[in-house]
């Protein structure tokens, strides 16, 4: 591997450094986002804006921030509040683990720190769902403490500023990267100083055809001198996508549904679903067979069923999955004891339950006019 300076050479003096800081800071000044999470910036809403925008675009964050913060304005009303209520909140945002997390971590602030968002970072850092960045970007942005950040778009831009042609993702680049970070954060606004990092990598370092001449730190970069662009930043791990093919089964029962709560482990942890099964696409003539047999095996009734004309495909971070609908025509039998929470719901009760994203799309489709 090439060695790489940090940091690079044309950022190698305080005055480079300087006049760096200064041309980033006032870029932001003038082309800054108007944000949500921006206008109030207390370390409570800053973590909430950060766990949410983690793996998730601004676009849809906005949203669910205003909804969130202001059904939970508080450390303590978040860990007053069953979780189910804040699963709510997060359906069809994914990646519900954060969610819990964030619960579970608003708890552990009411015990261990009388409901005070701590500003030790040590003491962030040992919260649930708080990673060094997280940390950092907190304590930088509502705090002013001077703290490096690194996450995608930061990783992007820095990778490019350093010339970095191997992977960003070994592990002495990421040190390296960090290295980076820690060298570049001002005493003086280092809250700005890093959101404007963040801003400039998703607003004009784009992974595709970045938008350099419109670059303030431009005179910075030897990947834009160079023209790079195009191979910087590199990563040799690429995703591995598994297929899956699934069905859901509705099961009425006197106007109500057959959900169940996902339990420890399942992709939907905590939320809830109709039963949902994984078939073989390559035995079309047995799948409804096949099904029942599964409904009996997981709930002890025996159904008949017949396909609907609805198909969803949709991803879960490495799968990509086809799920079919069935419906069953003919229900009989006692619904046996389960491992994990079991309801008849209407559909009255499904719309304020938190259902899996692909759920909740098969509610909205099926059951609408039912009862309410
Ligand atoms: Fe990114 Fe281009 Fe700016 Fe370099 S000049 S940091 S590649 S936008």
């Amino acid at each position: 591997m090439t060695e790489i300076n940090v940091p690079p050479k044309l950022l190698k003096s305080a005055a480079a450094k300087q006049k760096f800081q200064h041309a980033l800071l006032d870029w932001f000044d003038e082309h800054q986002r108007d944000l949500p999470w921006r206008r109030n910036r207390t370390p409570y809403r800053i973590w909430i804006s950060e766990i949410m925008l983690q793996q998730t675009q601004v676009a849809t964050v906005v949203d669910y921030y205003r909804k969130f913060v202001n059904r939970f304005p508080s450390v303590r009303k978040l860990a007053e509040a069953d979780v189910s209520e804040v699963l709510k909140l997060w359906e069809g945002l994914g990646y519900y683990r954060r969610a819990r997390q964030l619960h579970a971590a608003a708890q552990t602030i009411v015990e261990q720190h009388r409901g005070r968002f701590p500003t030790d970072f040590d003491d962030v850092l040992a919260l649930p769902g708080i990673g060094r960045y997280t940390a950092g970007a907190i304590l930088s942005i509502s705090k002013d403490q001077r703290h490096p950040i690194l996450e995608g778009n930061t990783i992007r831009l820095f990778a490019r500023l350093m010339e970095m042609r191997s992977d960003v993702k070994a592990t002495a680049n990421q040190k390296r990267l960090w290295a980076f970070s820690e060298s570049m954060v001002p005493q003086k606004r280092p809250g700005d100083f890093n959101q404007a990092l963040m801003e400039l990598g998703s607003e004009l370092c784009r992974p595709k055809r970045p938008m350099c001449l419109l670059c303030p730190v431009n005179q910075f970069c030897v990947t834009f001198k160079k023209g790079l662009q195009a191979q910087i930043p590199t990563s040799v791990k690429k995703t591995k996508y598994e297929t899956l093919h699934e069905a859901v089964v509705l099961i009425p029962r006197k106007n109500k549904f057959l959900v169940r709560q996902c339990g420890p482990g399942e992709r939907w942890e905590g939320l809830w679903d109709f039963p949902r099964f994984e078939i073989n696409p390559l035995e079309p003539d047995r799948v409804s067979q096949l099904l029942a047999s599964s409904v009996k095996q997981l709930a002890g009734l025996a159904v008949q069923l017949e396909s609907t004309e609805l198909t969803i495909k949709h991803a879960v971070t490495k799968y990509r999955i086809t799920l079919e609908v069935y419906r069953a025509i003919d229900v009989t039998g006692r619904l046996s004891k389960q491992p994990t929470p079991t309801a008849w719901k209407t559909a009255r009760q499904i719309a304020s339950t938190p259902m899996s994203v692909t759920g909740r799309q098969i509610a909205d489709h099926f059951l609408e006019s039912t009862d309410r």
